[in-house]
């Protein structure tokens, strides 16, 4: 005989049973068997579980099913008194709905049979409150990732449907705070007054709401800006051994950010919470907390919540970008996250590809990089700009994870461990390093201080190789290596010191001009910040004027050059 389960306070009367008993014969037109399991309904009611479907006789379904109602009232476009005479009229009366089963539970994860028509990316909710996201839909079961603590759910247990995806809260309240991946403060702060909510996972803006990337997103950075220059909607990947500066990098991009009105979002996937909690006093002291929102999902905290760091921080991201805002988000790092979501396939019985990856790990980063964008002036015009963290091993740029961010993203700036230990700081590899759409958003001045930087940095390193051996060379050989290292001198740059653009301009004009050429190679640095700040004295005006315009006349640049001379021959005079 088919079985019905009786959940109530109570025990139900003979003569309720036989209510009951008569409802489902209605119904199924069978008869069944009733069995009673006590539990705590809400308001004195019941709640009736035939196979999967389950009749809410409780508070909370009525008031649900109320809802519901008033939903479809409203979404009808009927007249409030019609409104009013719908809900007086109204008797409440029992919904099915689809109750699951969990099959079993553990790392994150539960497999939950029972939920026909549960679709990809909604939240269940789990008997005891726990939620959690559908991942993997099979015949027989669904995947399901959990979002709270898995001891809070056992094999066997309850799981509801809620028909709604996962969103996140946004809104500037989160400015200056450090939240989870589900956007709860995790910081020990007063909770945070959301602005409303967006889903986690969004199309990407179309190609005709998406306009050029034609601005610049300054990193303070000189061997960045004046090389790899970073435009506002750009994506460009931070690639590089452990310990070699990447996050460095993205955190002077940051600061750098102060004063110009750019909301910064740092993510911090599978990091120890000791570094990130180091890291956000490092911004906070600095005074770039005000503007930067930190989404961290630590070394502790489970696959899932690490799998779906990235994008919430991005759907906190597009509220901003919508709005007309510029914002700058850093993924560190994407190789962590590739990681969680490949323990988490592999829980789902997926099947595993190369390097034991799923076959759709391309689409996890390319769906997530491609919301970066700037939009039409239609859209408002505002920028989401990606600056993703990949570290390889060995430097092996081509791994698998590697090899597909650099084919999604606009350029890379490949950090390099050697440079970094001799001392080359920030360690950018110059050959290796590229900008796809950056130099568009180049300001004129820097173009024209920077034009053959890069190309008189790769013949210093061929003639660097070529003669490493050789003992005697002639004189323009001996010049050009001085003017080399001169200029990789020049390139090293302090973490926390972002440069301004005058700054920049002047050392690269004073460098490509070779007035540093006289200077011994250990004097450069001193010599470097003697020149700015004669710079920022005697020529206030045009520091400013490059600053506010971006941009420089071939006089100025003379000028600029001139200056340098003189500081260099005052500066050699008095070291010697
Ligand atoms: P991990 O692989 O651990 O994430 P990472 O590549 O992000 O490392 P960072 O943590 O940014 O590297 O930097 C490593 C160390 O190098 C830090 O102690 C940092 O202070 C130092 N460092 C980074 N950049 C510079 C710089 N330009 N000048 C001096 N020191 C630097
Ligand atoms: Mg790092």
């Amino acid at each position: 005989m088919n079985r019905a389960i009786l959940y109530s306070n109570a025990e139900p009367s003979p003569k309720q049973r036989e209510k009951f008993v008569e409802f489902l014969r209605g119904k199924y037109g069978e008869d069944y068997e009733l069995v009673w399991e006590q539990e705590e309904v809400e308001g004195n009611g019941f709640r009736l579980a035939v196979g999967t479907e389950v009749y809410d006789w409780s508070l909370q379904g009525r008031l649900a099913q109320l809802r519901e109602t008033l939903q479809k009232v409203k979404a009808e476009g009927k007249l409030i008194p019609l409104l009013k005479e719908t809900v007086h009229d109204w008797v409440p009366q029992a919904l099915a709905e689809e109750i699951g089963t969990v099959e079993s539970v553990g790392d994150g994860i539960a497999t939950v049979s029972g939920l026909d028509n549960a679709v990809y990316g909604e939240i269940l909710i789990f008997q005891g409150g726990v939620r959690g996201m559908v991942m993997e839909l099979q015949q027989e079961f669904l995947g399901c990732i959990l979002f709270d603590d898995d001891d809070n759910v056992s094999a066997g247990s309850r799981v509801s449907r809620t028909k709604r995806t996962a969103a996140v809260p946004v809104g500037e309240g989160f400015l200056g705070r450090v939240v989870n991946a589900l956007g709860v403060p995790v910081d020990g702060k007063e909770s945070v007054r959301e602005d409303g909510y967006r889903p986690i996972e969004h199309p990407a803006p179309a190609i005709i709401d998406r306009q050029p990337v034609n601005e610049p997103m300054e990193t303070g950075i000189l061997a960045i800006d004046s090389m790899f220059p970073i435009g506002r909607g750009q994506r460009e990947l931070i690639i590089g051994d452990r310990q070699t500066g990447k996050t460095a990098i993205a955190i002077d991009a940051i600061l750098n950010q102060k004063g110009r009105d750019v909301i910064c979002i740092y993510v911090a996937i599978g990091q120890k919470e000791s570094s990130v909690a180091q890291l956000t006093e490092n911004l906070r002291k600095r005074g770039a907390m005000d503007y930067t929102i930190i989404v961290m999902a630590g070394a502790s905290d489970s696959d899932p919540m690490l799998y779906l760091a990235p994008y919430s921080a991005t759907a906190m991201g597009e509220y901003f970008m919508e709005k007309g805002k510029d914002v700058l988000i850093v993924y560190d790092d994407l190789s962590k996250h590739a990681v969680a979501y490949r323990a988490i396939s592999l829980l789902l019985d997926r099947s595993p590809g190369r390097e034991a990856y799923p076959g759709d790990v391309f689409y996890l980063h390319s769906r997530l990089l491609e919301r970066s964008a700037h939009l039409s002036d239609e859209k408002g015009g505002g920028s989401m700009t990606a600056l993703p963290i990949v570290e390889t091993q060995n430097s092996d740029i081509s791994a698998y994870i590697p090899t597909n961010i650099i084919s999604i993203t606009d350029g890379q700036l490949f950090l390099e461990d050697d440079l970094f230990f001799a001392g080359q700081r920030p360690a950018v590899n110059v050959g290796l390093s590229v900008s796809r759409v950056g130099g568009d958003a180049q300001t004129k001045a820097m173009k024209k201080s920077a034009g053959a930087l890069r190309l008189d940095l790769a013949q210093y390193r061929e003639m660097e190789v070529f003669t490493q051996f050789a003992s005697d060379l002639d004189d323009t050989t001996k010049r050009q290596l001085l003017y080399g290292q001169g200029l990789m001198r020049m390139l090293r740059q302090k973490q926390y010191h972002p440069m301004s653009q005058h700054q920049q301009v002047a050392v690269l004009c004073a460098a490509l001009g070779h007035c540093m050429q006289n200077i011994p190679e250990t004097h450069i640095e001193t010599y470097v910040n003697r020149l700015i700040s004669q710079m920022e004295q005697t020529q206030s005006a045009l520091c400013n004027k490059i600053d506010r315009e971006g941009i420089l006349t071939d006089a100025e640049r003379t000028q600029i050059q001139e200056e340098a001379k003189q500081v260099a021959e005052q500066f050699i005079k008095e070291t010697e």
